[in-house]
Formats: C-alpha cells, structure tokens, sequence
C-alpha cells in the first residue's frame, strides 16, 4: 500500500498514520518527526529547518524533496509506505509524482482527514506532545498515552500565535494539493470526527474499497 495522509494541522494525521501503518505492515514517514529528530540532534538539516518551523512556515523544497527522496530510497518502503505531512504544495506533490512514477510505484490513494477550522485551534491549543516518542496527548494528562512517558511539553508552533499562521499556510498552499488528488483519481475523504478507533476503522473501510 503506498498512500498519504492530507489534512489540516490538528486532523489527527499523526495519530492516523500509527495505526494505518501498523495495520498495513508500512512505515510511517513523517516530514514533521524528521526535522524535530533532526532539530533534536543539531543535525545541518534541523539548523536549515529551525526558523520555519518556528514560524510555522514550510521549510523550503528544496531540503523537504531531497530530504524525502533519500527516505523513499531506503529498503523498508519495498512493501510500500504512508506519508504523512508530504507533501505540502503542488510543487512537492508534482516531484513526488516524478520520482513514484521513475520508480514505477505511483502512489495508491490520498487520504484526506476533513475537519473544522474552529475544532483545529481547539485541538493544536492543548495539545501537548511527548518528548520521548513524539505521540500527542492533551493538555492536563501526566504521561503519554503511547509510551508513558512524563516529559510532555507543548510544541513551539502548538502556541496560539504560530497555530493561526499554520492555518493559513494550510489553506493557501497545502490545501490545493486535494484537487491535485483528485484530479489524479485518487482522493478519499473521511471526515477526522469521532474517537482515534472509529476513525482509523473509517479510513480502512474507505481504502478497502480501492481498485
Ligand atoms: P508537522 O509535524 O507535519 O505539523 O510539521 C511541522 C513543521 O515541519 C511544519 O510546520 C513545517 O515547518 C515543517 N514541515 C513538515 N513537513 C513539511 C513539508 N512537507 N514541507 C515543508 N515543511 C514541512
């Protein structure tokens, strides 16, 4: 199965993609976890990645594409795999065409999470995330649901003020990518309401239906 997950910051793609990734044996590529686990080890990619990201900005092409491509490279997506955060534009979304097609593996379906922008703030605003593995959970909670965890800290651009320029950046440039799906025959859409369960049994339903 080779897929990805588009949506809105807050849809829940993180959550989605674990479990659609455990469900179909794939790995789950994150562009969003690279440059954190990249910023975290003070790697050259995390300083080129920083300052975007502080702003809620998409870091540049140029390093996401190659950044991908070496990803895509590596021998465990022989069975496929499942992007989640990529791509973010239609430029991304066009060189990930070309490489898929070179490799003679076009992607299978793009699954869209479809949710509310007034449910998005209210759900980035408290939502904290863990150091230790990076799975989300909401403000209040003392350990990760996922790893249990203690050090739960909220993201930079989880902050009020960046949540609303990553919106925007949202709608002005991801968003189009949904017709680039669409126009390809690819798009599903399920709406990301509901609890994590219903929702993953949701998109599997929607991806079973797949020719
Ligand atoms: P995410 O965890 O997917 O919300 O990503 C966090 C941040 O990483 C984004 O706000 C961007 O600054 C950067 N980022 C992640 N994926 C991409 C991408 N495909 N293109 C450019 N920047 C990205």
């Amino acid at each position: 199965m080779r897929l990805l997950l588009v949506g809105p910051p807050g849809a829940g793609k993180g959550t989605q993609a674990q479990f659609l990734a455990a469900h179909y044996s794939i790995p789950h590529i994150s562009t969003g976890d690279i440059f954190r686990s990249n910023l975290k080890a003070g790697t050259e990619l995390g300083n080129q990645a920083k300052a975007f990201m502080d702003r809620g900005e998409l870091v540049p092409d140029s390093v996401t594409n190659d950044m991908v491509k070496d990803r895509l490279a590596q021998s465990d997506v022989a069975n496929g795999f499942l992007l989640d955060g990529y791509p973010r534009n239609t430029a991304q979304a066009e060189v990930l065409r070309a490489f898929l097609e070179e490799n003679k593996t076009p992607l299978q379906a793009a699954l869209e999470l479809s949710i509310a922008p007034v449910e998005i703030i209210k759900r980035l605003s408290s939502r904290r995330t863990c150091r230790a593995c990076g799975a989300p959970s909401e403000a209040g909670a003392t350990k990760c649901s996922s790893c249990a965890g203690t050090d739960l800290y909220q993201r930079e651009d989880d902050k009020e003020e960046v949540i609303a320029r990553r919106l925007q950046v949202y709608e002005e440039q991801t968003a189009p990518i949904i017709a680039f799906y669409q126009s390809e025959g690819i798009l599903l859409t399920i709406p990301a309401l509901g609890t994590v369960p219903e929702i993953t049994e949701q998109a599997i339903t929607a991806l079973s239906n797949l020719a």
